[in-house]
């Protein structure tokens, strides 16, 4: 301002002053902002100019249904071959469920949830609207829906309701309006976005019968600048209740607001005008004009702004509910990339793409086409967003290989950052895991919901178990479903956990959990907000047109590649939802077999298929088939059991196919390796005077074992009978010890722990043999023996044995057990104990317990073998429990209160073991009081320990010095039914000498999860079936902390002919090792007979098999052919064994050779370039 124009406003103010001219009373002024849209006055404010006309009169709207039949879910195709008949607005439709509940389809019989309804809609556009800016089709069903071009093209998502996700509106398209008709299909699925909740409650189970009413199907034509206005209002209103009051951005946008009211008077164009020039008092002059440009100034952005749709696979809807609302939310999406050109989408899950390629490939290509361009994101590299506590390392493994392969085969791209916004707790096995499958960055929010500590970071070096690191980012608007409102960009700033070494944060923002993803009215926010910062410092710089992957870039960037950020070290535990490592017992015992199937599956198919390459191809199709069921089933709302009832009909019935296609594999597999072979279980039958000829076990875990067996008696020869050393009390079934695969028939002298039952005919009964002792006495345990080191292992004056908690939530029932359920304990007591098995193999107890409604039958047995075949290797008590479940909100555990004391249990997690604390010293300590393990849990102290081995339960906790086993629970929200009925499970309980870091319980619990498959030879004596059962595929020395998790064919080999000696593409073996107990291994890995011969190259790989380091290849006397690899603590290494028919000659191990064989192996071994015939690497033994 120069001296004159100083002069002149001074000449303007009077001398005089009559006004009253008060301060304005603040808190009404803001108040009075809820009157401007919507409610009271909403006949006179904004809301009464939105639309400009309205037409829904028969002339210009046509509506025309179709109800598919029951749930039926047709194709487009389908549907438009029904007759329709005439609706109109008003109409109601549904039920959203019917009585009868279809289970999972396959994808060609598409079924739902919710009943659909087709629609055909023809509009007639007046002449005289050809002036408006648009003209839009206004739909709302009350549910969600789609609409499609009558080609069945999707084109957009509709959500209907009165919703913040509401989003009902269709814009005609600009040459149907030249000609003045338009034509198109929706598809409406009578379900919310939160599926059906009773009484609207989000968690409470399914309302079946609910009826939605066709509320609208309108022409209209929007005022354009009115609904501009309205954004502009909007964002004033959120500066005004978002930024602290003493901001003057707060106060000038409250001021803009109030003037703005003031002048909109009639409403009429003119005064809207006036309105929207008032808002560029805080947004700017003309910002409008700059459109996606507004965020081009090079100012450093601290928000960094990405579109996300959280659609949960399966949660209080089924997956083929789901395969809509992907459809709906991701062609609203590449709509509205059409029309807002900055914006950026993020999507994770394979599985969803794919079903979108399957069931919608006109989107699909849209879609493609927006990724190719750089706007739409594949994230997370993952089949899905799955649980991350439960599954097994392997498990998480191909969540990766199965991801990144879709998206690179689909799209030519890896994902760079893992993304689980929503999982319920990180193992600390991610971070090797995520660099290993070619991922740079991690994205979560979850610890956001801790319900007692705040976790410290929003920006961090996340270290895992292994040391790696991966750089982490927790958003501090602390959700996945921001709705892009002045508040999260706010949050963005003010709740960052560690500013001091970044500033910066992702905006994830769009509706979602049930899909949705951003509307436009948050992208027209975002512009205002943009536009505003631009003005002024008071609100964080926000940028759009990134992706998430440049977002982390970026992160790297600023702070030297994450050098001046804090670390965390281990897992990332939810202080939430404890109770979903329990939740729905079947599915956690339908992950844990499948895990375990698929391993034997591959294991047994590979060798196969290179032993018997002429006559067997590799099953890689099948076995991926049952690979994508078992990681479908792993979505965090699946696995945890914290989905409706309908969720857990489909994942058994996925199970069970994958049992059932499994173990067909798996025979035919069999079958190649041993031709006239059968399994042999407890059901086998056996012709009588069937020639006795050889049972054998093949193990396919690498651990040397020994076990006992039983053995059908009925039509079993005098050879067998021989062999059996034990024989149940009906005669059928017999027991006998098998060497690693081998029957042992000298049992009788070979016995080192004879194990027996005793009884003083009422209320005491011991298990015992020669290591361990157990007395249940009045129907708890009151003693655990170590009987060689005379130790009592259950503490003075307490008893174990299965117990019961009051088990009632403060709100989540499937997900949450809390604290307080600790305070309600009944210990439960055994009744009608008898003896049932007395050795001198297996000594064995039967037991009940009654409580409520339920019943509980545990068979506790004990063997004459140890755990393992580590020397003094005490034996395990096998608990095998049959449940007749009938509780409500109860909780069953299995507790043992020890003489044993450490402030740190040991629990295996995914490729190790995490430890938590056994005491309630702080609130991060009190807060683990249930936490997740797989295989086992340990409590030792120097000298001792005591593990539970699980086999289907992955639940646990150690309170001071009383370990447990969580069993079961009953949460009624949102499945009314959850766990009710029957369950079969087991448990171990196993001491040990020495502390858990000298023990063997990592490969007790193995085994105990990977029972021997015994089989019955018939005909001739197969030396390949004596060798293969004798002679393990792959072995380890040296390193007894290494554990082979996985044999499996290379990935990217081909199979679709038996032979592939035909083919070019290398034949190639992956094998998975890690080190399991956390420290430094030289491990030799023994490449087994079978393969030796032909080993051609061998390559360290990362988790999707692309080849890292050349590892030498050794023969020698000692371990034939092998490989040295050097491990550190708790590391997985993946090992590609490219094999090349007759490059190298087969090496037979050095203890197996006769002198002759030797020089021959040393001949063979100069003319390398002879074909080795695969018959004489099996027919050596003969
Ligand atoms: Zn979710």
């Amino acid at each position: 301002m120069n001296h004159f124009q100083q002069e002149s406003a001074y000449n303007q103010y009077p001398e005089l002053n009559h006004g009253s001219g008060a301060k304005w009373i603040k808190g009404l002024t803001q108040n009075r902002l809820g009157t401007f849209l919507g409610g009271h006055f909403s006949d006179v404010n904004l809301s009464s100019v939105l639309f400009t006309h309205r037409l829904d009169n028969a002339e210009h709207v046509k509506l025309q249904v179709w109800s598919a039949p029951g749930l039926s879910k047709p194709t487009f195709e389908e549907a438009m071959k029904q007759k329709f008949r005439p609706a109109k607005k008003g109409d109601s439709f549904g039920p959203s469920c019917e009585c009868f509940r279809p289970l999972y389809t396959a994808l060609s019989e598409h079924t739902t949830t919710g009943t659909n309804h087709w629609w055909k809609v023809y509009v007639t556009i007046p002449a005289y609207w050809e002036q408006y800016e648009r003209v839009q089709f206004e739909f709302d069903p009350g549910c969600e829906a789609m609409i499609y071009d009558v080609d069945g093209t999707p084109l957009q998502g509709i959500t209907g309701g009165f919703g913040g996700d509401r989003r009902v509106e269709y814009i005609i398209p600009w040459e149907a309006r030249m000609k003045g008709t338009h034509e198109f299909i929706i598809e409406s699925s009578c379900n919310g976005m939160f599926g059906v909740p009773w009484n609207g409650d989000t968690i409470a189970p399914p309302d079946m019968n609910r009826y939605f009413a066709l509320a609208s199907a309108d022409l209209v034509v929007p005022n354009q600048e009115a609904w501009h206005l309205l954004w502009d209002f909007t964002t004033l209103r959120e500066i005004v209740d978002s930024l602290p009051g003493n901001t003057s951005l707060q106060n000038k946008a409250l001021s803009v607001a109030n003037e703005i009211m003031n002048t909109f008077k009639s409403g009429d164009a003119s005064d809207i005008q006036r309105c929207r020039k008032l808002a560029e008092g805080v947004f700017g002059e003309n910002w409008q004009s700059e459109g996606e440009y507004i965020y081009q100034d090079e100012k450093q952005a601290q928000i960094w702004g990405i579109g996300h749709c959280h659609i949960d696979t399966a949660w209080l809807w089924p997956y083929r509910v789901t395969q809509q609302k992907v459809a709906r939310s991701w062609a609203t999406q590449v709509d509205l990339m059409e029309r807002y050109p900055e914006h950026r989408f993020a999507c994770s899950q394979a599985q969803q793409y794919k079903w979108l390629k399957q069931l919608y490939p006109p989107l699909f290509e849209r879609v493609k086409e927006q990724i190719l361009a750089g706007k739409f994101h594949p994230v997370g590299g993952s089949w899905v967003e799955n649980d991350s506590n439960m599954p097994s390392g392997e498990a998480l493994i191909r969540q990766f290989v199965f991801g990144q392969k879709f998206f690179m085969e689909n799209f030519g791209v890896r994902c760079e950052t893992a993304w689980l916004p929503d999982s319920f707790g990180l193992t600390g096995a991610y971070p090797q895991l995520i660099r290993g499958a070619g991922m740079k960055y991690f994205f979560t929010q979850k610890l956001s919901w801790n319900n007692i500590n705040v976790f410290p970071h929003s920006t961090f070096n996340w270290v895992g178990i292994d040391g790696t690191q991966v750089l982490c980012h927790m958003t501090p608007v602390d959700t996945y479903t921001a709705q892009a409102s002045v508040g999260d960009v706010q949050k963005g700033l003010s709740n960052h956990k560690n500013l001091e070494s970044s500033d910066t944060s992702l905006l994830v923002f769009g509706n979602g959990d049930g899909g949705g993803g951003p509307l436009a009215k948050m992208l027209e926010n975002l512009r205002r907000i943009r536009a505003t910062n631009n003005q002024s410092r008071d609100l964080p710089p926000i940028n759009m047109g990134h992706s998430v992957d440049e977002f982390f870039d970026h992160l790297l960037e600023s702070t030297s590649s994450g050098k001046k950020l804090p670390n965390w070290h281990g897992e990332l535990y939810l202080e939430f939802h404890r109770g979903t490592y329990t939740s729905h017992g079947s599915i956690k015992k339908g992950n844990r077999h499948s895990e375990i199937l698929l391993r034997d599956v591959e294991h047994v198919a590979t060798l196969a298929s290179i032993v018997k390459s002429a006559e067997y191809a590799y099953p890689k199709s099948q076995i991926d088939e049952c690979w994508e069921k078992v990681l479908l089933n792993q979505f965090h709302d699946v696995l945890p059991g914290s989905a409706i009832g309908m969720v857990y009909e489909d994942a058994e019935k996925l199970y069970a196919e994958v049992q059932r296609d499994g173990k067909a594999l798996m025979e035919e597999a069999f079958q190649v390796l041993f031709p006239n072979s059968i399994p042999l279980t407890t059901d086998t039958k056996l012709r009588p005077n069937t020639a006795l000829n050889q049972i054998i076990g093949y193990n396919t875990t690498f651990l040397d074992r020994r076990d006992i067996v039983k053995i059908p008696l009925a039509g079993a020869s005098a050879g067998l009978k021989t062999a059996v050393a034990q024989v149940d009390a009906n005669s059928k079934l017999g027991y006998a010890i098998m060497d690693n695969g081998v029957l042992d028939a000298l049992v009788g002298d070979n016995l080192d722990l004879h194990v027996s039952a005793y009884t003083n005919g009422s209320d005491h009964f011991v298990l015992r043999n020669s290591s361990v002792q157990l007395t249940i006495s009045k129907g708890r345990i009151t003693s655990l023996i170590d009987v060689q080191l005379h130790r009592e292992l259950i503490a003075d004056g307490a008893t174990g044995g299965l117990v019961i908690f009051e088990d009632r939530p403060n709100y989540w029932d499937a997900w949450d057990v809390e604290i307080h359920h600790l305070e309600t304990p009944t210990p439960l007591e055994f009744i009608n104990v008898s003896v049932v098995a007395h050795g001198p193999l297996r000594a064995s107890v039967q037991a009940q317990v009654k409580y409520g409604q339920s019943t509980i039958n545990v068979l506790i047995s004990l063997d004459a073998v140890g755990a393992t075949v580590k020397p003094g290797s005490r034996s395990l008590f096998r608990f095998d429990a049959e449940v007749d479940w009938r509780e409500r909100h109860q909780f069953l555990k299995f507790e043992l209160p020890l003489n044993i004391h450490n402030d740190n249990a040991y629990y295996e997690t995914q490729f190790g073991y995490v430890q938590r604390p056994t005491h309630k010293n702080t609130t991060w300590d009190m807060a683990k009081f249930e936490v997740c393990g797989h295989k086992y849990a340990d409590l030792s102290e120097y000298g001792y320990g005591l593990a539970i081995l699980s086999e289907s339960k992955y639940g646990f906790s150690c309170q001071g010095n009383v370990l447990r086993i969580s069993l079961l629970r009953a949460a009624t929200a949102p499945d009314a039914e959850q766990d009710q009925g029957e369950h079969k499970f087991s448990w171990a309980v196993m001491p040990h000498k020495g502390h858990f870091l000298e023990s063997d319980v990592p490969m007790a619990a193995y085994l105990f999860n990977s029972p021997m498959h015994v089989r019955y030879l018939c005909g001739d004596k197969d030396a390949l079936a004596a060798s293969s059962a004798n002679h393990p595929s792959f072995a380890i020395h040296g390193a007894p902390n290494v554990f082979l998790e996985t044999i499996k064919r290379g990935e990217y080999d081909e199979f679709e002919t038996p032979s592939e000696s035909d083919s070019d593409s290398p034949t190639t073996i992956i094998a998975r090792l890690y080190e399991a107990f956390g420290g430094h291994a030289q491990a030799t890995i023994v490449i087994g007979d079978h393969f030796s011969g032909r080993v051609a190259k061998v390559v360290t790989t990362n988790l999707l098999e692309d080849e890292e380091e050349e590892v030498q290849i050794m023969d020698d006397e000692k371990f034939g052919t092998s490989v040295k690899l050097n491990f550190r603590g708790f590391e997985v290494k993946t090992l590609k064994i490219t094999l090349g028919d007759g490059v190298r000659a087969p090496v037979f191990r050095a203890k197996q050779l006769s002198s002759t064989q030797k020089s021959l192996k040393r001949l063979t071994k100069r003319s390398s370039w002879v074909d080795i015939d695969s018959s004489r690497l099996v027919s050596r033994d003969d």
